[in-house]
């Protein structure tokens, strides 16, 4: 069984004929703006592996970004999907209602950890959608214009998460973009101030934070505070919850919500369904959560949550649209959580956290380039620098490391604001062999690339 093999390359050169001519053609037909990095073509992929069409078998430790946490081709999703497909397709939901839909807002509101009793959820396509709905939410909830973000955010490709998002590479050119977006110091505590000791460094960033409201808005504007529990493409980073407490005070203090954006660390990653989860047991819960990507195990979903409240206070034909929660993405979304729930895949995850941070670290122990190994549940990522002392980022080690180990049959993806992050997004259905041959193809490829290029 595919889901079950270990990764393998049986072509002298990846990618083989058949991927390269698919490749070739890629090249031509469609826009080089897309990006690909990856010589792999899918033929077919179950689980944690993906087979390319001249057999070469990939270990997929990114599965497309965080949307594959029950695996590649879950067969009771395919199954849910296949019944609901015999059925319909899409009625749009302001026009007919079907109830594949509410049964799974009804499943959001209660395992979503926002604010509040009573909760509502609506669902739309993408993640960034779910950021830009969110926003609306919280502008006319709080009849206030301004929102703030981070540095190192990323929330989307659209113009207004484009703007919300900090890497200016992704959004150049582009421009003029929406107004009324501010950004704050996201407390990355590797790259804190020097000679700062922990404390000191958060006492730092909050004072940053609140120098936004002098510098850029003042509090009594302010919207919503958009922040990701564990930043994604910023480098895994996961927010201090010391600051979480000191943010959800200034927030409090000032009437400004707080939105979890959950599209990456949601539906089981760290350990938790969601990573606000570990906030709301210290009573730090978000107003609003969104979340995407892995809800749907491929097909295009995502939600927004908030108390009655907030969600009621947005008037009819303001949120919706034509695809949003289809009928395909609901029946996926509901077999995916009841996957998750009785496979306790928050446990798996938290069980392959342990042991990839116990494997990152002795790597980071061994090897001068490896300089932070950070993360939440299953959700981690490993910081490459120069050498340990400079911390100086180096992302053409990452780039050599990440094209080693394509080569060698394992996907893995960098991130963070320089490019010199390896993050770990692999299935939660991984099995330990898997992981297992994962870490030897990465360590391999580290020693490799280290010792070879400097
Ligand atoms: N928010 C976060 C935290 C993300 O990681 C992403 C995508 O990577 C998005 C939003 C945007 O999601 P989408 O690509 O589905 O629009």
């Amino acid at each position: 069984m595919l889901k079950n093999e270990l990764p393998h390359i049986f072509t002298s050169a990846v990618p083989g004929p058949k991927a390269a001519e698919i490749l070739k053609q890629r090249r031509e037909e469609v826009p080089d703006g897309l990006g690909c990095i990856y010589p792999c073509v899918m033929k077919d992929a179950k689980g944690a592996i993906i087979e390319d069409p001249d057999g070469n078998r990939f270990l997929d430790w990114i599965g497309g970004v965080g949307v594959l946490n029950v695996g590649h081709a879950h067969p009771e999703v395919i199954d849910a999907v296949k019944s609901q497909a015999d059925l319909y397709f899409h009625g749009m939901f302001s026009v007919v209602t079907h109830p594949g839909y509410v049964e799974l807002a009804k499943k959001m509101n209660s395992i979503v950890p926002v604010r509040g009793e009573k909760k509502r959820t609506f669902f739309v396509n993408s993640g960034a959608e779910t950021i830009e709905n969110a926003v609306k939410i919280a502008r006319v909830y709080t009849k206030r214009p301004n929102i703030i973000t981070f540095s190192g955010a990323f929330h989307g490709r659209t113009l207004l998460t484009m703007t919300m998002t900090a890497k200016k590479s992704y959004s150049e050119g582009i421009g003029p973009f929406p107004d009324g977006v501010c950004r704050a110091q996201f407390p990355y505590l590797y790259r804190g101030p020097e000679g700062m000791d922990e404390e000191q460094a958060l006492a730092h960033y909050i004072r940053q934070f609140q120098r936004v409201f002098e510098e850029s808005s003042p509090a009594g504007q302010v919207a919503a505070v958009v922040v990701e529990p564990v930043q994604g493409e910023g480098g895994f980073i996961p927010v201090p919850l010391e600051y979480v407490k000191a943010l959800r005070k200034i927030c409090d203090d000032n009437g400004i919500l707080i939105i979890a954006d959950e599209v990456q660390s949601g539906i089981g990653r760290t350990g938790r369904m969601f990573a606000s989860c570990y906030w709301e047991e210290l009573g730090l819960a978000p107003d609003i959560i969104t979340f995407a990507k892995s809800i749907a195990a491929g097909l295009p979903l995502g939600g927004i949550t908030a108390r009655e409240e907030i969600m009621q206070s947005i008037p009819g034909g303001r949120i919706g649209g034509t695809f949003g929660g289809n009928a395909l993405s609901c029946a996926a979304a509901l077999k995916v959580l009841e996957i998750v729930e009785r496979d306790d895949l928050c446990g798996r995850a938290a069980d392959i956290g342990e042991k990839c941070m116990t494997r990152f670290n002795s790597w980071k122990e061994k090897y001068e380039q490896v300089g932070d190994v950070r993360g939440l549940g299953a959700m981690i990522g490993i910081e490459f620098v120069k050498t340990k002392a400079g911390r100086v980022p180096d992302a053409d080690l990452v780039n050599r490391i990440i094209e080693n180990c394509v080569h060698h049959g394992l996907l893995i993806e960098n991130a963070g604001t320089f490019g010199n992050v390896i993050r770990f997004l692999a299935p939660l259905v991984i099995t330990d062999e898997q992981l297992e041959a994962g870490f030897i193809i990465l360590e391999d490829a580290i020693h490799t690339c280290s010792t070879y290029w400097n």
